[in-house]
């Protein structure tokens, strides 16, 4: 496996490379979710290249930036396992200079949910990501549904900027309890953790309401509200798959989603139905 710490090493690395290359953007502080795009890539292309980078222009002031887990050795070795070609470790100082064009997300789609909640958190996101996407030139890159809005916003974008690159979603891992892998849940103490568990407990909830004919949006998440009340929800809404605010569910184009503070965690999870 090789590594490259700047966006030039990486470039000039990236004009040998023959074939496709699949590329899968993290935070680090890998869990099986992470893995399954890594494998996913790996199975998928001739070369997969994982970035491994806490970026700081997606945290708001007073997020969790400085505590966010950073575990590279233990990343260095599953990646190495998981037949991972290139590792790219950039620093802030190596991948942002001080006065660039910003990127900013949508007006309303990039400002609603996550992006209400946490105003900014999507422009540095598009930011970075397209930063990566130049950098790695890959065939494919790989998101996880787990940050549905994320992941709308990125296909969004990778369209109307006519980037050369197949987005391809992967379906969210979860423990075998229902909680969605997220680098975020080591923070829970195992108090917390049952806490957290409401947020797939109640979008279990309803996705079986909708199975036995339940459409109004409205009903559904007041349900999902009484589940979730031991926790502080952000919010829970459903949308269609173009992130638009819906009131009755549409079978194959719905997208329920949760976020919510679980003690100081913060945690979302979702369910496409
Ligand atoms: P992060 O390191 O949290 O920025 O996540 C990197 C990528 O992994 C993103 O595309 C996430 O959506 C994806 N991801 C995180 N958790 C999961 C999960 N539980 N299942 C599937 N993908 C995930």
């Amino acid at each position: 496996m090789i590594e490259a710490t700047t966006p030039q090493a990486l470039i000039e690395h990236r004009k040998i490379l023959t074939g496709s290359v699949g590329f899968v953007p993290t935070m680090g502080a890998l869990h099986e979710g992470h893995i399954a795009l890594i494998k996913r890539s790996v199975a998928e292309n001739d070369h997969t290249i994982v970035s491994i980078f806490v970026n700081p222009t997606q945290f708001l002031p007073g997020e969790d930036l400085d505590a966010y887990p950073r575990k590279v050795e233990a990343d260095r070795k599953i990646c190495q396992l998981a037949g991972v070609d290139t590792l790219f470790l950039p620093t802030a100082d190596a991948i942002y200079t001080r006065d660039e064009p910003a990127l900013k997300a949508p007006a309303v789609k990039g400002y609603i949910l996550e992006g209400y909640h946490r105003p900014g958190h999507f422009d540095g996101v598009l930011q970075i990501v397209l930063k990566l996407l130049n950098i790695t030139r890959p065939t494919r890159a790989y998101f996880g549904k787990k940050d549905a809005q994320q992941l709308y916003l990125i296909q969004n974008m990778v369209k109307n900027l006519y980037i050369d690159t197949k987005i391809v979603p992967c379906e969210i891992v979860r423990e075998s309890d229902g909680l969605a892998l997220s680098s975020r849940n080591i923070y829970l103490s195992d108090e917390e953790r049952k806490r957290a568990l409401l947020l797939s407990k109640a979008l279990k909830r309803a996705t079986r309401r909708i199975i036995e004919g339940e459409r109004d949006c409205e009903t559904i998440k007041k349900e999902m509200l009484d589940i979730l009340s031991p926790t502080e929800v952000e919010y829970v809404e459903i949308v269609d798959r173009d992130f638009n605010l819906i009131e009755e569910v549409a079978i194959d184009n719905s997208i329920i989603l949760v976020a919510a503070k679980v003690g100081k965690t913060r945690l979302i999870d979702n369910m496409w139905v």
